[in-house]
C-alpha cells in the first residue's frame, strides 16, 4: 500500500487539455503582465467568493501584507492573530512593522477563540486577523461584533478556505478584507505561486490595485511606495481552468472527511469538530493523538503518508525569539503542535484509499 499525503500532479493530469490550452492562450497573446487573463480571473474569483472585488497578487503572504498596508497598519500598531496558525499570518504583521498579539484557539475547532480576544485588545490594537485554519471557518460573527465595538478592522486569512461557507455565505467578503493563496497545494492551486484579495470595500480594492503595481495607476506616475506583487497571467489562466472544478473537488474532500468521521469514531483519536454553522473546505483533515509521533510512524510503515500542521507554533520559532515569549506561554498552541496529525485528503484521493487509511489508522491506534 502506498497512499501519498497529497498527489499534487493529479489535478493537472485530470485537466491537462484545458490547462495546456489556457497556458498557450497566454503565450500566444503576447500579454504577460496583468491584462485580460488576470482581469477575467479576478472577475470569476470575486463572483465565486460572493465578493464585489478581487485583486490577483503574487502569493498569499503578499496578500496579507498588502491588506495590512491598505489599512495603514504599521509600527506601533498591534494585530490580534491566532497562536495556532501557519507562520505566514504572523510574518505579514511583522513585515509591516506591527506587533502580532496571539490569542489561543478554541480546542474543539483549533481556530481562534473569540471569547479570548477581548483580553488581548489594547489601545494599540488596530485589527483582528482570524485564520480559517484547515479550511474550517473561524467563528466570524463574534469577531466582527468585537471589531465594531472597538473600532477595529478585520482581515481574514483564507489561504486554506477556498469554497468554505460560514452560516451559508461563502468565505470571501464577511469582513473588510479577505486574503487568499493559490500555492500549488491549496484547494485552488496554481502551478506556481499566486494569491488574491477579495473585498466588498471599493476604497480598499483601489488601494490594493495601486500598491501591488509599484504604487502606480498610470504608468510612471507613482502615488505611493508600492511593490511588485501581481498575479502572473499564466497562473491566472491555470486558475481559470481549475475554478469550474473546485466545487466538485470540495465535494470529494467532504466525502473523504465523512468517511474518516464515520470510520474513526471511537478509535481513540480526537476528530475534527464541525460547528453547525460551518461548511468547511477540508483543506486538511487533522486528528489529535496522544502518541502522535508513534501513530505517524506506524502509518508510514503501513504506506500512509501524513504531515503535521504545524510542528512548531510561530511564537516558538527562532524567527520570533525577539518577541520574548516565555517557555510556558500559549500552552494550547504548544499542545496542538505536539499532538496533531493530518491524514491524507484531496480531490483525487480514491475513496477506496480513504477506506484503507481508516483501516490502517484503527490498527495503528489499537
Ligand atoms: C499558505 C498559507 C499562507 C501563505 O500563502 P503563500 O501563497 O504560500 O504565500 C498564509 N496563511 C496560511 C494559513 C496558509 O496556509
Amino acid at each position: 500500500m502506498n497512499i501519498p499525503f497529497l498527489d499534487l500532479g493529479a489535478a493537472y493530469r485530470e485537466l491537462k487539455t484545458e490547462i495546456d490550452a489556457a497556458i498557450h492562450r497566454v503565450l500566444d497573446s503576447g500579454w504577460y503582465i496583468l491584462g485580460p487573463e488576470v482581469e477575467a480571473f479576478e472577475a470569476e474569483w470575486a463572483a465565486y467568493c460572493e465578493a464585489d472585488h478581487a485583486m490577483g497578487l503574487a502569493n498569499g503572504l503578499d496578500a496579507l501584507i498588502l491588506a495590512l498596508r491598505a489599512l495603514n497598519i504599521g509600527p506601533g500598531d498591534e494585530v490580534i492573530v491566532p497562536s495556532n496558525t501557519y507562520i505566514a499570518t504572523w510574518l505579514a504583521v511583522t513585515a509591516v512593522g506591527a506587533r502580532p498579539v496571539p490569542v489561543e484557539p478554541d480546542p474543539a475547532t483549533h481556530n481562534i477563540d473569540p471569547a479570548r480576544i477581548p483580553a488581548a485588545i489594547t489601545p494599540a490594537t488596530r485589527a483582528l486577523l482570524p485564520v480559517h485554519l484547515y479550511g474550517q471557518p473561524a467563528d466570524l460573527d463574534p469577531i466582527l461584533a468585537l471589531a465594531r465595538q472597538h473600532g477595529l478592522a478585520v482581515i481574514e486569512d483564507a489561504a486554506q478556505a477556498h469554497g468554505a461557507r460560514y452560516k451559508g455565505q461563502r468565505i470571501g467578503a464577511h469582513s473588510d478584507i479577505v486574503c487568499w493563496s493559490f500555492y500549488p497545494g491549496k484547494n485552488l492551486g496554481a502551478l506556481g505561486d499566486g494569491g488574491a484579495i477579495t473585498t466588498n470595500r471599493a476604497d480598499l480594492a483601489d488601494r490594493i490595485r495601486v500598491l501591488r503595481n509599484y504604487g502606480s495607476r498610470v504608468k510612471y506616475v507613482n502615488e505611493v511606495q508600492g511593490v511588485n506583487s501581481r498575479l502572473d497571467p499564466i497562473q491566472a489562466a491555470v486558475l481559470r481552468a481549475k475554478l469550474p472544478h473546485l466545487d466538485a473537488w470540495t465535494d470529494r474532500r467532504r466525502a473523504i472527511a465523512a468517511a474518516y468521521a464515520e470510520g474513526l469514531r471511537n478509535s481513540g483519536l480526537i476528530l475534527p469538530h464541525v460547528p453547525n454553522w460551518a461548511a468547511p473546505a477540508w483543506h486538511l483533515y487533522v486528528v489529535r493523538a496522544t502518541d502522535r509521533d508513534g501513530l505517524q510512524k506506524r502509518l508510514a510503515d503501513a504506506g500512509v503518508g501524513t504531515l503535521i500542521h504545524y510542528p512548531i507554533p510561530p511564537h516558538m520559532q527562532a524567527a520570533y525569539a525577539d518577541l520574548g515569549f516565555a517557555p510556558q506561554a500559549l500552552p494550547l498552541a504548544r499542545q496542538l503542535a505536539g499532538d496533531v496529525l493530518s491524514l491524507p485528503i484531496g480531490p483525487h484521493l480514491p475513496m477506496a484509499d480513504a477506506a484503507r487509511v481508516v483501516d490502517a489508522s484503527r490498527v495503528a491506534c489499537a
